[in-house]
């Protein structure tokens, strides 16, 4: 398969709608990205990696991280994780507080924020630094040393985090965290704040195409670990969307405000697209384009 040519043809695909929608402005250190950048990447289990546009430009990873911190906490055998968070769509916005009163402080799943809050609280309390963990993952799955947090970012997070501060307030109420909810929320920051690239970011991806094996070929996860991980992504990975991603992509994936998508073809490889004009659910325009065209016109879908 030609893939430099379906990557040449995905970006063509996404042109006409590249600078549509609006960036993330409720952290204002996103919100001077230029909403018609684009780039994407194809990392194979086998090691290939190509890409097209900026791919190999630094942005927000913001929620694509969710991912990352579930599988690390899955990964260092918190088998009470799903206890304490579920595996349903929210049908609610990514960073609603109303389904966690009457669900009594258990998250719907663990992609939305209140989600997030408490798969980073189960990683801190398994490693002792959530964000080195995360951060170390990833650089070394994308052989970049040069994949970093993006302090200017998180600290600004920090400052206009009211609401992702009430949910972690009210999960710590119910008694769902086990650190200090300051504790919890500067990792979570950190990690929201990670910078990669789409090259990165689809060469770290490759371990759930692998079946949860590592790109050094040691175990991360089960084969039934990484079944369920994609699976929760498929059904939730896309905030109040993951029905039109999934009709139009046909992948799980996991996508953020920063704009970037992950979307992985199990047994073949990962996907990374991004372009930071988000449509009214938060994910990104040119991305999910891109994805939809490439799925469309190769054989890599899951359908
Ligand atoms: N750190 C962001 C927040 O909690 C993540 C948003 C996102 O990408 O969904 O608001």
């Amino acid at each position: 398969m030609n893939y430099q040519q379906l990557l040449d043809e995905a970006m063509e695909a996404a042109r006409p709608v590249l600078g549509r929608g609006r960036v993330a402005d409720y952290i204002p250190a996103l919100a001077s990205a230029d909403p018609g950048a684009f780039g994407m990447a194809l990392a194979t289990v086998a090691g290939e990696v190509h890409g097209v546009g900026e791919w190999v430009r630094q942005f927000s990873v913001q929620s694509v991280s969710k991912l990352f911190t579930l599988a690390l906490a899955l990964a260092h055998g918190d088998g009470e994780l799903w206890k304490r968070v579920g595996r349903e769509p929210s049908g609610n916005p990514f960073n609603s507080l109303i389904q966690l009163e009457t669900e009594h402080g258990i998250p719907r799943n663990p992609f939305i924020n209140a989600g997030a809050l408490v798969v980073t609280d189960a990683l801190q309390t398994l490693t002792g630094d959530a964000r080195g963990a995360v951060l170390d993952f990833l650089r070394a799955e994308s052989g970049n040393p040069r994949v970093s947090i993006d302090d200017s970012v998180a600290d600004s997070e920090a400052h206009h985090g009211h609401r992702n501060a009430a949910l972690a307030h009210f999960i710590a109420h119910f008694g769902n965290l086990h650190n200090p909810v300051e504790t919890v929320l500067e990792h979570y920051y950190a990690h929201c704040a990670m910078a990669a690239s789409c090259r990165d970011l689809a060469l770290v991806g490759t371990f759930l195409a692998r079946h949860g094996l590592r790109a050094d070929g040691t175990r991360l996860l089960s084969r039934s670990d990484a079944k369920r991980v994609n699976a929760v992504l498929l059904t939730c990975g896309t905030y109040d969307a993951a029905g039109e991603f999934a009709y139009r992509v046909g992948l799980p994936g996991k996508s953020g405000v920063g704009g970037g998508i992950l979307a992985i073809v199990p047994g073949r490889g990962a996907l990374c697209a991004w372009s930071p004009g988000l449509d009214a659910a938060g994910n990104s325009i040119g991305a999910m384009a891109a994805l939809d065209a490439f799925t469309t016109r190769s054989d890599w879908s899951v359908f």
